[in-house]
């Protein structure tokens, strides 16, 4: 696990990403470079730390490094045009970059459970150059229990997961055949598969820590 991706701005922090061999898609990196970590923190000076960051309501937006290999793992499947569902969007970083990948053909859902998290991050994502995906309605993010998923606008393409303490079956019934979930469970990564005739292929990727959905 690297802690060593500090950068002086964010395409420093992005380049260091891709550098450690973190982020190795190239189409991520460049939507990573798009969005600025400093509008979705509450210390705009520790942006670029590559470590999780509070954003109130007991909740962190992810470290860099994270997001990087979430991104990477789903890049493949945020192809223009796509669906994507971002569980537990909280501080609206990932669903951003998502918005950029998939583009104004896509859908990008964000499903958050704090509702001023849910105001802050459209907050943040209007900064940047996500704000008009979510004038078009390419990107939306909603007050909701994530464990649900989002159904108005499933099925999807790719579905991410900020915190899980199991795999919610509602997310798996709203994942599109050939799609795929990122998600933590417990202490690993996961990536669930679904295979075309709808079976499911797991395999745990990485040991990591997050705060489980509640
Ligand atoms: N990936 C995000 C946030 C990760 S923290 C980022 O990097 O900014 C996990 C988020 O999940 C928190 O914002 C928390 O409030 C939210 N959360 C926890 N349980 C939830 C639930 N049942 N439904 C929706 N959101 C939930």
């Amino acid at each position: 696990m690297s802690w060593t991706c500090h950068g002086k701005t964010n395409k420093d922090m992005v380049a260091k990403l891709h550098e450690y061999g973190i982020l190795q898609s190239k189409v991520a990196a460049d939507a990573m470079i798009q969005i600025d970590r400093a509008d979705y923190v509450l210390d705009r000076r520790s942006a670029y730390i590559d470590s999780p960051q509070p954003i109130g309501y007991n909740a962190t937006i992810s470290a860099p490094h994270m997001h990087a290999y979430c991104l990477d793992y789903l890049s493949d499947y945020l192809k223009p045009g796509n669906r994507v569902l971002d569980v537990g969007s909280g501080s609206g970083y990932l669903a951003a970059v998502f918005a950029i990948m998939v583009g104004e053909t896509g859908r990008t859902v964000g499903v958050e459970h704090i509702s001023q998290l849910v105001d802050r991050s459209i907050e943040s994502i209007k900064k940047g150059p996500a704000a008009h995906l979510l004038d078009k309605g390419a990107l939306s993010i909603h007050v909701g229990d994530g464990k649900k998923g989002f159904p108005d606008e499933a099925p999807y393409d790719a579905i991410h997961v900020g915190a899980a303490a199991s795999v919610p079956e509602a997310l798996v019934n709203q994942l599109k055949p050939g799609g795929r979930i990122v998600i933590p469970v417990v202490d690993s990564l996961m990536i669930i598969d679904k295979n075309a005739d709808g079976t499911l292929k797991q395999k745990s990727v990485m040991d990591v820590r997050y705060v489980p959905l509640v």
